[in-house]
């Protein structure tokens, strides 16, 4: 819709201008550092760091409820800029000017509401947010698009020049930060770590195609982490990881577009999110909180954080009551088919503490709770979800399991409508889904194939070689009718087909 057609009051906020202060707080020593650099870490402490504006309270000056109507009338402009995360401009990336921000179709994912059936198997309703849907087929173009965006900033104010970044990844970090890289191309170049064996062939092939230097290391992911992190200490990269806290606010449009989905009526509801890293449950609570501070929306939802039983510390963190005496000890790992999650010392638990406190807080009561799941229950009902409509991934799966167990728990209330984050797309993992279908999964997981769940291709052969098409040698008429004749037959046959009658 054209500028002059929208309403008058709505019109002077349509197309944000660049506003605001952001800066670096780190979770450590309090001190504050300017986001004109590139920082990821407190170069006082080294902790972790969070952005925040300056002038947040600024935007706190209009009301709830016109920014929703800003919102909603932003989904019918064409600047593309404005078409991704950065509808939510102002809560999101503030200073950045629409020129430097970079959009490749990541964002405003659908909302699924979960089969009949298998509401029905759960007993509770429920939708699938499937992040699979952004352009590298995971939620993680959410951070690269705030990300690159800010670093493309940078290049323009002529603060930084000739970018490398770099990043360690569980897979979809590096696919979606090469892409996103590539697209700057040639003012930044971009290598990937990958913990060798430890990524699926389609995410390895991801960097790959995208043009990135990708290093393959031995171990797990925690492994890789160090290395790049000694690489952004000693020398001028450009670091893409979860650590970058730009990332942490992309990744908070995940909750800004649940909120409008939902018409902003967060009554009874609750968010399910699976924990590696732990960047993007920090965003997703974050986020939720802004717009709560902002009166966008007047309650805060239920969070859910899901880990496997193979890689669960942030679970294990949280397993004791008291906060006083809580201590976090990173684990080691063992094989998980959430494999994008599989990370014993993620590095933002210091966000998820100090932002889980203060949502409880703003809740007025708990309202984050930690559960931990098998790895069977993750296969079993990814598999569940997959054959009733959706396209969740293994961490999707992950969260319906979790969804599964927080019910069993008393965590979840009958009346409450729950989303789970299908966090990328089932074909990033279909190798353990064919491992499952073939039974070889490999002892470690722990998990059994359940026959009801087990899908594998049927060959359907004529019972004469000859009769067998092919490139090379083409049927005879008669015997291609032959051909079509008797596969069709056995087909029928098993699906206990009948003949129509003449
Ligand atoms: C990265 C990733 C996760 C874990 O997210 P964190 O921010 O590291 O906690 C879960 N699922 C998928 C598919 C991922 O790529
Ligand atoms: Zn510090």
């Amino acid at each position: 819709m054209k500028t002059d057609l929208f309403p008058e009051h709505i019109r002077p906020h349509l197309i944000p201008k660049p506003k605001g202060e952001l800066y670096y707080q780190c979770l450590g020593c309090g001190a504050q550092h300017s986001v004109e650099k590139l920082l990821y870490v407190c170069p006082e402490c080294n902790a972790v760091l969070m952005i925040h504006n300056r002038h947040q309270e600024e935007l706190h000056k209009l009301s709830g409820t016109l920014w929703q109507q800003i919102f909603d009338y932003r989904k019918m402009l064409k600047i593309p800029a404005l078409k991704g995360i950065y509808r939510y401009h102002e809560f999101i990336g503030p200073i950045l000017p629409l020129e430097s921000i970079l959009y490749l179709g990541e964002g405003h994912t659908p909302q699924i509401e979960a089969s009949e059936f298998l509401q029905e198997k759960v007993g509770i309703r429920f939708f699938y947010k499937n992040d699979g849907q952004n352009p590298s087929a995971s939620f993680k173009d959410r951070g690269m698009a705030s990300a690159l965006s800010s670093i493309k900033y940078l290049i323009d104010q002529k603060l930084v020049s000739d970018v490398i970044a770099v990043c360690a990844s569980t897979g979809d970090t590096s696919a979606a930060a090469a892409l996103y890289a590539s697209y700057l191309g040639p003012l930044i170049k971009s290598a990937v770590l990958l913990p060798h064996k430890k990524v699926t062939a389609q995410q390895l092939s991801q960097p790959l195609g995208s043009g990135a230097r990708v290093f393959e290391i031995p171990g797990v992911f925690d492994d890789c982490m160090k290395v790049v992190e000694q690489l952004s200490t000693r020398y001028p990269v450009a670091l893409l990881n979860s650590k970058n806290a730009w990332r942490i606010l992309g990744q908070e449009s995940y909750s800004y577009e649940i909120a409008q989905d939902f018409d902003w009526d967060m009554t009874h509801k609750a968010v399910v999110v699976p924990i590696g890293n732990a960047g993007n449950i920090s965003a997703v609570m974050n986020g939720f909180l802004k717009f709560f501070k902002a009166g966008i929306i007047d309650r805060l939802p239920k969070i859910i954080g899901v880990q496997s039983e193979h890689a669960d510390p942030v679970y294990q963190y949280y397993l004791e009551p008291d906060k006083a005496r809580r201590v976090f000890t990173p684990v080691d790992t063992r094989p998980s088919v959430a494999q994008a999650a599989m990370i014993g010392n993620p590095v933002s638990m210091p966000r998820v503490v100090a932002i889980a406190e203060e949502y409880n807080q703003a809740s007025g009561q708990n309202n984050v709770f930690f559960v931990q799941v098998t790895e069977q229950a993750i296969m079993d009902w990814q598999l569940t979800a997959n054959q009733n409509g959706h396209i969740a991934c293994t961490q999707g799966g992950e969260c319906l399991a979790g969804l599964v167990k927080a019910k069993a728990m008393g965590l979840i209330a009958l009346n409450e409508t729950v989303v789970l984050d299908a966090t990328a797309h089932a074909i990033k993992f279909s190798e353990f889904q064919d491992l499952y279908f073939k039974n070889r999964i490999p002892r470690p997981y722990h998990i059994v194939p359940d026959p009801e769940r087990v899908n594998l291709p049927e060959l359907v052969s004529p019972e004469n070689p000859d009769l067998i098409p092919s490139q090379e040698k083409r049927l005879e008429k008669s015997e291609f009718a032959q051909f079509v004749q008797e596969i069709s037959e056995k087909i029928a046959q098993k699906m206990d087909l009948t003949p129509v009658d003449p």
